[in-house]
């Protein structure tokens, strides 16, 4: 063993390394085609009220259909997207497809039905956001139509550009939301200094929740703390009614998961809603 060890650290570039070197560039190859053939598609997975069981929120979701490879889930694209900073110009795609989508449901559902989509922190180190505020006005659309879900790292080293950005979103009505709460890091300043609207408890908190797990009273600890800055909280990754159950009981605000729904096409979103409604 420590033989082959002491080969492998002369050994720098394998020939499966050069396979996977390969294989990476022909992926970003592909990625900048399916910018330029719209091979992009977005499910929404509705977000429950879970003390009414109301529905007025969903978050979307990108998938890419690959001519050949078949549907590539975004934790295979997006890190590659934000290496290439392809990222921005799909990132404005998704905004504008978020709010085609949020003005045909608010239509049909009311005035307070809200789209969230995921903004990577490429986004916000890059982009002009300012035309965003502008598409919402053109299409006679509230700021708060819109749910900006952010990380935590991005606010912890938040340097100009950033904070100018979030003030922005903040300006234009949009709300934010921090995903995958409690998972990037263990400062909690920064709630202080920017105004989050929801924090959405990461899975893994929620994955194990049972009447007497630690992660029961970190998931109430974190709701409690929540409520008192005036933010509301979501749980992702409800697959149980006994999650849901516990989650309720510690007054948790919102539930999204596959308990409720997967990520759906906009038309399953619609069936979905119109099970919901009638008795
Ligand atoms: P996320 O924003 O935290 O999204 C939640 C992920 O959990 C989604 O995976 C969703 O399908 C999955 N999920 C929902 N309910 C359940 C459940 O009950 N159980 C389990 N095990 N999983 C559940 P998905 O769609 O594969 O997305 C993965 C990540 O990729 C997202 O995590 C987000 O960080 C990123 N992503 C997705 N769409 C976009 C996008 O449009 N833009 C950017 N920048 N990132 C995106
Ligand atoms: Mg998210
Ligand atoms: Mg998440
Ligand atoms: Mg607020």
């Amino acid at each position: 063993v420590a033989k082959s060890e002491g080969r492998s650290r002369w050994r720098y570039f394998t020939p499966a390394m050069q396979v996977a070197a390969e294989k990476r560039s022909q992926i970003i190859a592909d990625l900048r085609l399916a910018v330029m053939k719209q091979q992009f598609f977005l499910l929404y997975q509705p977000i429950v009220e879970l003390e009414t069981g109301k529905v007025h929120k969903a978050e979307a979701l990108i998938r890419w259909q690959h001519p050949d490879k078949g549907m590539i889930s975004p934790a295979d694209f997006i890190p590659l997207a934000e290496e290439t900073q392809l990222i921005i110009e799909v990132g404005n795609w998704i905004f504008q497809q978020a709010i085609q989508q949020v003005a045909i449901w608010q239509a049909a559902h009311g005035k307070d039905f809200q789209v969230s989509i995921n903004k990577s922190p490429v986004q916000f180190y890059h982009a002009v956001a300012g035309d965003w505020s502008a598409s919402l006005q053109q299409m006679g659309l509230a700021g708060h139509s819109i749910v900006v879900e952010i990380t935590e790292g991005l606010l912890l080293d938040a340097n100009a550009t950033v904070s100018g950005q979030l003030l922005h979103l903040r300006d234009a009505g949009i709300q934010v939301a921090i995903d995958d709460f409690g998972t990037g890091y263990s400062s909690l300043s920064y709630l202080k200094k920017f105004d989050i609207d929801y924090l959405k408890i990461d899975q893994s908190f929620v994955r194990n929740l049972s009447e007497d797990s630690s992660d029961r009273v970190l998931c109430e600890a974190i709701i409690t703390m929540a409520h008192r800055l005036g933010m509301k909280v979501i749980a992702e990754g409800v697959e149980t009614r006994q999650q849901c159950d516990l989650l309720k009981q510690a007054g948790c605000d919102y539930g999204q998961g596959y308990l409720f729904a997967r990520p759906l096409t906009a038309e399953a979103f619609d069936e979905f809603m119109a099970r919901k409604i009638s008795p």
